[in-house]
């Protein structure tokens, strides 16, 4: 690299005494595009193909409500072309970084780009809304066109193949949709109710047809108190619930008190299993993709409710 910039520099100035101007060479991009999310890393990757080198800051079982950036973060943010993040307060701890960041490259929350009416408000505070938008799949589905539109403006030289993937992936998040709502019919309808370890999946309830509780607010940051399980139990039991479900980001030990609690009260409920929340599973595997993450928790929901 000390070597590249030194034949850069040497040429330029070579340009400079003969007086010629040959396209500036510094300004031509590199390709380096960090998203926070897996999610949006993930939509990035399938859009930009082999063209675009895509760092994605928060990996497996990361929370991103209490994330906050390593000096290894802020390096890989510095030298970013375009910065993806979610928005909408997702990334809390991270946003004076955006402000800063944003006066000198394009710096985008692609869930803050959706028609505000679309969106859901956060149940503690009503001024807000609801972050967690990649659970409704037409939602992502616009976002995924946000990001593939940003990024053709921004490399315009890959603008054929940008728009041919991203034309082929919106037909896979259609079949994704398809598949989620022909599962989720299996799923009588009082059985219909979700419940987790934080308010994640409020997008999910809303585009599936679920009742969604969360023991937790919309932000891991919000403490659960005796109350809260307490609450919880007595709803569990009213419903005769079956199961309720751990997150791949959050501590399950609130979940496992309110087990205990129904059992004190003789209704059995089991962990129907753990979902992905705010992150996706590991790079690599079914999960670690968008449409593996969304089809193992439909899988997981279902054949733990039906
Ligand atoms: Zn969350």
């Amino acid at each position: 690299m000390k070597r590249f910039l030194g034949v850069l520099g040497l040429s330029l100035l070579l340009a400079a005494c003969s007086g010629e101007e040959e396209g500036s060479k510094s300004d031509e991009k590199e390709g380096i595009v960090v998203a926070t999310t897996g999610q949006i890393g993930d939509a990035i990757k399938i859009i930009s193909g082999e063209h675009l080198q895509v760092t994605t800051l928060m990996g497996p079982g990361v929370d991103p409500h209490l994330y906050k950036a390593t000096q290894s973060d802020l390096t890989k943010l510095d030298g970013a072309e375009v910065i993806f993040y979610n928005g909408l307060h997702l990334e809390g701890q991270m946003q004076d970084i955006f402000d800063q960041m944003a006066e000198e490259k394009t710096v985008l929350a692609v869930a803050e780009q959706l028609d505000e009416n679309t969106l859901l408000a956060d149940e503690e505070n009503a001024t807000l809304h609801d972050p967690h938008i990649w659970f409704d799949i037409d939602l992502w589905t616009e976002v995924v066109d946000v990001i593939g539109n940003t990024l053709v403006e921004e490399y315009p030289e890959y603008k054929e193949d940008f728009e041919t993937n991203e034309k082929a992936y919106l037909a896979q998040l259609g079949e994704l949709k398809e598949y989620a709502t022909g599962r989720i019919e299996e799923v009588p309808a009082s059985q219909r109710i979700l419940v987790t370890a934080h308010d994640a999946f409020n997008y999910f309830g809303e585009s599936q047809g679920f009742d969604v509780r969360g023991l937790q607010g919309l932000s891991t940051d919000s403490e659960y108190g005796v109350k809260d399980v307490q609450n919880m139990v007595d709803y569990l039991v009213e419903n005769n619930i079956k199961a309720i479900f751990v997150e791949s980001s959050v501590s399950d030990k609130a979940m496992k008190a309110v087990i205990e609690g129904a059992k004190e009260k003789g209704h059995d409920i089991v962990i129907g299993g753990e979902l992905f929340s705010d992150a996706m599973g590991a790079e690599g595997t079914e999960e670690g993709t968008y449409l593996g993450m969304y089809k193992h928790n439909v899988d997981i929901i279902v054949d733990s409710l039906k």
